[in-house]
């Protein structure tokens, strides 16, 4: 009887650490069940938080009006952006209070081509380069401020409004290198608009990783000869601007990204605006879209979470995002 109870009574002792054991597990399973999902909800949320972004515009000799609204819903119809505005008083209206505060942004993208920003405006656009923050050069935002030293950096090159060489040289892809070229001449010219070829350059960037070396893009101008410090980092895409197209007769670097201080910044020189939102093939052409919507990403963030579109344009077709969106079936 004795031994009985005393085998009752360690097999009762070894049930009970058994169901010790498993009490014990099970608290472990769910504090790491709970941790991992805390994990996951964190990444997730840090993954979904936009990227703050600022448009400057409000003067071009371009169609600003359209091409604004134009690039925050490519930004915003992405989910990746908010996109608030900056807009300039009109040409020759007094600029003095046109105070820009960069602070809140981790990307500004300049669609800005006209009179002088307020003294205190460009410091802080400076500071706010140096410091590090993401630029978007878009388009004839490059024509602007001719006599901005640096701003002319931030730019890498620009065209027009009497740049010539006294603003850097002209750079071109020759002998597979970007040449510098210093002889003397006007900055910037454009031949009429024309579907053209775009040829890879760069073999290794996360805004690029997974895209075509070739792919044609819309009917746009193709600008050519542009001048400046040309001190630039990653060369993407050239064009070859056709002498039968009142063209350079040069591959011309159009997308490239620059070396500024701290700065991440995006060059494009695509985009010409058309005559409005529903008529607008340089910006409705997919492969403007996506390169915008990809060198944003990097110039905010130096990463691109962006996977590569199956609409993207080929060697042989252009491709169209007409409501500036990505299809849903891509
Ligand atoms: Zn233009």
């Amino acid at each position: 009887m004795q031994k009985y109870n005393i085998q009752f009574y360690l097999l009762h002792l070894l049930d009970m650490n058994i169901n010790l054991i498993k009490y014990y597990m099970k608290t472990m399973l769910k504090k790491s069940l709970f941790l991992a999902f805390a994990l996951l909800f964190a990444c997730t949320l840090s993954a979904k938080k936009p990227i703050k972004t600022l448009i400057i515009t409000g003067q071009n000799n371009h169609n600003w009006q359209v091409s604004h609204l134009v690039i925050k819903d490519i930004l915003e119809n992405s989910g990746l952006f908010t996109v608030d505005f900056a807009i300039s008083p009109e040409k020759g209206k007094d600029m003095t209070n046109f105070l820009v505060d960069f602070s809140p942004y981790s990307l500004v993208i300049l669609d800005y081509n006209g009179d002088a920003w307020p003294a205190e405006t460009m410091q802080r656009f400076e500071k706010f380069a140096q410091k590090g923050g993401g630029i978007v050069v878009y388009h004839a935002a490059n024509n602007s401020f001719p006599k901005w030293a640096e701003y002319n950096k931030i730019c890498g090159l620009g065209g027009w409004e009497g740049r010539n060489e006294k603003s850097g040289p002209y750079a071109y892809w020759l002998k597979g290198e970007l040449h510098k070229d210093y002889s003397p001449g006007r900055g910037g010219s454009h031949g009429p608009q024309h579907e053209y070829m775009m040829n890879g350059r760069a073999t290794n960037h996360p805004i690029i990783n997974g895209l075509p070396n070739r792919w044609v893009h819309a009917k746009d101008e193709l600008y050519d000869r542009m001048r400046g410090p040309a001190d630039i980092a990653d060369l993407f895409y050239t064009a070859y601007s056709d002498t039968a197209k009142a063209g350079s007769g040069r591959e011309e670097p159009l997308i490239f990204t620059v070396k500024y201080g701290k700065s991440r910044i995006f060059h494009t020189m695509l985009g010409h605006c058309g005559p409005s939102y529903e008529n607008n093939p340089a910006m409705q052409c997919t492969g403007f879209q996506v390169m915008l919507l990809r060198g944003a990403e990097w110039a905010a963030t130096g990463k691109v979470t962006q996977k590569v579109p199956k609409d993207f344009p080929s060697s042989t077709y252009v491709t169209y995002r007409y409501d500036y969106k990505e299809p849903a079936e891509n």
